[in-house]
């Protein structure tokens, strides 16, 4: 008798089972694989300890990072399976890419590295690590995402080598996705049930310049929100320069694109900002902010925050909060600098303790949940469509409006509706991040 492996209750192919950590970018590059797998006629969806073999998609952007991966490699490999060495584990991401072969002698647990660059051959690397435990199978089916949003990626790599940051070097160059590509994408996550799709990419406003037929990042939501009239689409990590007009009046023309823009500053001063191999100051960038606010009507503002850069004094630090006090956002992310290996700012004198670093974060995340707070409270009284996500366990249905963003901008609590669709409510309590509604 032909054995198909449901003796063992796995398919053919074999098990492959994911853990992912960091960011959104990190999650699509996980879908990604998953998808070459699924094709190639794997599981994929496997819990650890009933896998065949376990990928590790790691994140490095910074130190604790790292550690966090490193932690998650060393657990997966006191696995009974791994241990034995009858489970191949592979380590996947950002930290083959910094750490190279590096890694090799410290993780002396894992059969295979694989570097963001090297991510599309996963099948045959799992294939190699599985040997001729994966024989050929029928693709498994297509699943239906639990949440009605996407990430779709419209780009990788960075050109900006922000002095602080490891990105460019674990990414590489900035390359866009061409339209069709994009389309296709947005196209599938669409059938698989989202209702909405966040576009990133490292630096997503540089969208577009590097194609065969030059194009923006304007051009490209114009033509989605056209060709997919149903569905919500966001941008994520817009940096300040990419914010153009015709950008705007875009965002401003249509329904479906979220009035919503995410311009991480980092910083305001401006020699910090030079430091940082960035550009601006506190007058242009509120000017910026303004001029968003007055050509996009109800606009929401996030940013991200670094502070305790080499050589902040107390006086830029409070500059920088100076500012978060009088700027329209809604929502702030604040990180405290991390001195990374191999980048400029590495070198640079007047580092920062630690716990001044940790102390201005602490003071500046305070800051920014009290001015955020009230001005997510001045949304009370307002219509919005809010897409329903699902139930809490006690049942309470939530979702998100066009001005919260998936993951990092609280929900909203609503009395009506079904997951995945969309109702419209007005918002009669808020507190913090989260806001409540009640169906119009
Ligand atoms: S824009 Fe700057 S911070 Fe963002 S990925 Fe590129 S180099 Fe890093």
């Amino acid at each position: 008798m032909q054995d198909n492996g449901a003796a063992s209750g796995r398919l053919m192919r074999g098990a492959v089972s994911f853990v992912t950590l960091g960011c959104a970018k990190n999650e699509v590059d996980t879908r990604d694989m998953k998808g070459r797998l699924r094709k190639a006629g794997f599981q994929v969806e496997a819990a650890p300890d009933s896998a065949d073999a376990i990928v590790v998609n790691t994140c490095s952007f910074i130190q604790a990072a790292t550690e966090e991966s490193i932690e998650a490699v060393l657990d997966v490999a006191e696995l009974d399976g791994v241990a034995s060495g009858e489970v191949p584990l592979i380590v996947a991401g950002c930290m083959p890419a910094r750490y190279g072969e590096e890694l090799t002698h410290e993780l002396s647990e894992v059969r295979a590295f694989v570097p963001c660059s090297r991510e599309d051959d996963i099948v045959a690397v799992v294939e190699a690590a599985l040997g001729e435990r994966a024989g050929r199978g029928a693709p498994e089916e297509e699943r239906t995402p639990q949440v009605p949003f996407a990430y779709v990626k419209i780009a990788d790599g960075c050109d900006r080598f922000c002095s602080y940051c490891t990105i460019p070097f674990i990414r590489g160059r900035y390359r866009s996705f061409p339209y069709e590509e994009v389309r296709d994408e947005v196209a599938a996550r669409a059938a698989d049930g989202a209702r909405e799709v966040v576009l990133i990419a490292q630096d997503t406003g540089r969208y577009g310049r590097d194609l065969a037929e030059p194009s923006t990042l304007a051009q490209l939501l114009e033509r989605l929100a056209q060709e997919f009239p149903t569905l919500w689409f966001r941008v994520m990590y817009l940096q300040p320069e990419g914010i153009t007009d015709e950008l705007l009046d875009t965002v401003a023309a249509h329904a479906n694109l979220c009035s919503y823009f995410d311009i991480p500053l980092q910083h305001i001063d401006p020699l910090i900002l030079r430091a940082m191999n960035r550009s601006g100051s506190p007058e242009e960038l509120m000017a910026l902010l303004k001029r968003i606010e007055e050509r996009v009507a109800d606009v929401t503002l996030r940013t991200t925050l670094l502070c305790g850069f080499p050589g902040e004094t107390e006086e830029q630090f409070e500059a920088l909060c100076d500012f978060v006090e009088e700027a329209p956002f809604d929502y702030i992310g604040v990180f405290a600098y991390s001195r990374e290996e191999g980048t400029a700012a590495y070198d640079l004198p007047e580092q920062l303790d630690e716990e001044v670093k940790a102390e201005r974060a602490q003071r500046l995340r305070d800051l920014a949940d009290a001015v955020c707070s009230a001005r997510i409270s001045r949304r009370i009284g307002r219509s919005m469509a809010v897409l329903v996500e699902g139930r809490e366990e006690d049942g309470q249905l939530y979702g998100r409006a066009q001005c919260q963003a998936p993951e990092v901008d609280g929900v909203t609590y609503v009395d009506e509706g079904e997951p995945g669709g969309v109702v419209s409510v007005s918002i009669i309590d808020t507190l913090l991040y989260e806001m409540e509604g009640e169906r119009s």
